[in-house]
C-alpha cells in the first residue's frame, strides 16, 4: 500500500515533495530537544491550501493520521510522529498573501516563520509583536497551534489575542476559511480558538490573518539585580505605575540559567559583578515622542526601588549593540541548556502574586528530596510564566536524577496546582504533559475536550497520540 499511496500524494504535490528515503525523513521525526523520535509513512511537502485538503482527502481515504509540523521547533514532542503517520510540513506555504496597514492585520500563510512575518509588518511600519528566541524557524501554524506566547506577552498577549482570523483545513479534507480581518464579530461560537492550541489534533491550520500595532520608535532596556523573586514582583508593579503599557518584557533569569548561558555561548558576559543570584532584564518602548522620557522613567524607577532594596544593582543600555547583548543573554537560555545536556523541564504558569511562594516552596521541597538536584529557573515572570527546570551537573548522576522524573514533576506540579496555576503556560502538551494534565483538570473538562476532539475529528486521524491520552476518557485525580 505504501507505493501506491506515495505514488498518489505525489500526483497531488509532485513526487519530489513526497519524501520517502530514510534519510530524507528522519530530520521530520525527532524533535528540538531530541528527546523523541518516532517514524512517518512518508513526509509530505504541499505548497497550497488546495493541496493541504488534497493530503488530507488521501490520507482520510487510506486510513491514514496525519501529523502537521511548521519549524520543529516546539518542546513538547507535539510534532513528531509516533510511527505511520504523514507529517505535513508546511514549510513551503510561506507567503505573506496581505498587509492592510489601515486594518492593523496581515494575512499570512501557516509556513511563514514568525521572522518573516515581523519583518512583513516592519516593511508596512506596523509591530507584530510575538516575539521568541525561535522565531528564525518556528512557523505561524506552530505558533498558533500551541498558542505561543515570549517575551512580550506583557504588553500584547500571546498568539491567540494576536489572531483575528483562520484558514484551516479540517480532518475530513474541507477548507474553512474563517480569515476575516475584524475586532468584532459576534456571529456564534469563535471557531478560530478551537484550532488555537490544539496542536494540530483538530485540523490543519493554512493561513491566519493577524493584528498589528504601532512600532515603537523607541525602548529602553536595563538588566537589572534583585534580591529576590518577590523584589522582582514589586519592581514589576513600580514600573508599570510609572509606565503603564510602556512595560513590554520584563524577564527574570535566575543564576543557574545565566551561569550556563556565560559557559555554552560564545562572547557572553555578565554584565554585573558580584554574581547576583537573580536578575531581570526589562524594557520599555513607546512612540517617538517619548525618546528620553522612556530611559528617564526607567533609571527614576530603578534608584527609587534601589533606595527601598528592591534594586541591588542595574545596568541601561546605551547602544543598540548593548541591548542586543542583553537580549542575548536572555534567549540563549534554551540553547545552553540544550548543550548542557537533557534536564526536567517544566512550563509552568501561577497567578503573578504567587510567584516567589512557588519559587520557594518548590526549591525547598526538591532539594529536601533530592539535595543535589541543580534548578534551572527563568522566564516570563511579568506573565507568571516560569521556565523551572531540574537537572544534576554530571552526566552519570544526572541520568539517574533524570529517572526521577515522575516523583520531580509530583513535586512541582502540585504545588503549581495548589496555587491555581498551569502545568503548561505556553508550550503545549504535546506527547510530554498528555497524561500528567490528567492529574489536574476535572472529569468534566476533560469530557468537554474529548467531545471537541469527536465532533471535529471522530477518525482520530488528526495528529493522534498528543495533547489528549489514548488510555481513558476521565481524568486520573491526584
Ligand atoms: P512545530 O514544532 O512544528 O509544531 C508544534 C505543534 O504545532 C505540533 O503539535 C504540531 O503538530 C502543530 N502544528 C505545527 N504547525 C501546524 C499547523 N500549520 N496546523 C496545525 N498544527 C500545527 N515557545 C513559547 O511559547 N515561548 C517561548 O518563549 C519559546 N521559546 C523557545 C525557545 C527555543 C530556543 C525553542 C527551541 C523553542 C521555544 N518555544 C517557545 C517553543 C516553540 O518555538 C514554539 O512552540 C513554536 O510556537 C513552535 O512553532 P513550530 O513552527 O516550530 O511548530
Amino acid at each position: 500500500m505504501s507505493a501506491d499511496f506515495h505514488r498518489e500524494l505525489g500526483l497531488i504535490i509532485g513526487a519530489s515533495r513526497v519524501l520517502v528515503a530514510a534519510d530524507d525523513v528522519a530530520p521530520f521525526c525527532t524533535d528540538w530537544r531530541g528527546r523523541y523520535s518516532g517514524n512517518a509513512l512518508c513526509v509530505a511537502l504541499p505548497g497550497s491550501t488546495e493541496e493541504v485538503a488534497a493530503v488530507v482527502r488521501a490520507c482520510v481515504a487510506a486510513g491514514v493520521a496525519v501529523v502537521p509540523q511548521g519549524g520543529n521547533t516546539g518542546l513538547c514532542g507535539g510534532a513528531t510522529p509516533t510511527g505511520g503517520e504523514v507529517v505535513v510540513s508546511l514549510r513551503r506555504m510561506n507567503r505573506i498573501r496581505a498587509v492592510d496597514a489601515d486594518n492593523n492585520s496581515i494575512t499570512v500563510e501557516a509556513g511563514c516563520t514568525l521572522h518573516a512575518v515581523q519583518e512583513a509588518a516592519r516593511e508596512a511600519d506596523r509591530l507584530f509583536p510575538l516575539s521568541l528566541a525561535a522565531e528564525g524557524s518556528a512557523t505561524i501554524g506552530g505558533n498558533l497551534s500551541t498558542n505561543a506566547g515570549g517575551v512580550q506577552v506583557l504588553r500584547y498577549g500571546n498568539a491567540r489575542e494576536l489572531t483575528l482570523g483562520l484558514e484551516v483545513v479540517l480532518a475530513d479534507g474541507r477548507i474553512w476559511n474563517g480569515l476575516r480581518a475584524l475586532r468584532k464579530d459576534n456571529t456564534g461560537y469563535d471557531l478560530k480558538h478551537l484550532f488555537i492550541g490544539a496542536e494540530g489534533t483538530l485540523g490543519l491550520i493554512t493561513a491566519a490573518t493577524l493584528k498589528l500595532f504601532p512600532r515603537p520608535r523607541t525602548h529602553a532596556t536595563a538588566w537589572v539585580a534583585v534580591p529576590d523573586p518577590a523584589s522582582a514582583v514589586r519592581l514589576l508593579g513600580r514600573l508599570r505605575d510609572a509606565a503603564g503599557d510602556n512595560v513590554t518584557a520584563f524577564e527574570i533569569v535566575g543564576r543557574p540559567a545565566l551561569e550556563l548561558v556565560l559557559r555554552h555561548i560564545p562572547n557572553a558576559r555578565d554584565p554585573l559583578l558580584g554574581k547576583p543570584a537573580w536578575q531581570v532584564l526589562i524594557e520599555l518602548g513607546g512612540s517617538s515622542d517619548m525618546g528620553g522620557d522612556l530611559s528617564a522613567t526607567l533609571e527614576r524607577a530603578l534608584e527609587a526601588a534601589a533606595e527601598d532594596g528592591i534594586v541591588n544593582d542595574a545596568v541601561l543600555a546605551t547602544s543598540e549593540a548593548q541591548t542586543a547583548a542583553l537580549w542575548a543573554l536572555r534567549e540563549n537560555v534554551s540553547e545552553a541548556q540544550k548543550i548542557e545536556g537533557i534536564s526536567i523541564k517544566h512550563d509552568i504558569a501561577v497567578p503573578v502574586s504567587c510567584i516567589a511562594e512557588f519559587i520557594a516552596r518548590a526549591d525547598a521541597a526538591l532539594r529536601a528530596a533530592f539535595p543535589e538536584v541543580r534548578i534551572v529557573c527563568f522566564g516570563h515572570i511579568g506573565d507568571g510564566n516560569l521556565h523551572y527546570n531540574q537537572s544534576r551537573s554530571d552526566a552519570q548522576s544526572n541520568d539517574e536524577f533524570i529517572a526521577q522524573t515522575g516523583a520531580v514533576n509530583r513535586i512541582v506540579h502540585d504545588l503549581v496546582h495548589g496555587l491555581g496555576g498551569s502545568i503548561s503556560a505556553e508550550h503545549g502538551l504535546g506527547q510530554l504533559k498528555r497524561e500528567e494534565v490528567l492529574r489536574y483538570k476535572s472529569q468534566t473538562e476533560m469530557d468537554l475536550m474529548r467531545a471537541v476532539k469527536q465532533a471535529l475529528d471522530p477518525r482520530g486521524l488528526m495528529n493522534p497520540g498528543k495533547l489528549l491520552s489514548k488510555v481513558g476518557a476521565g481524568a486520573l485525580h491526584a
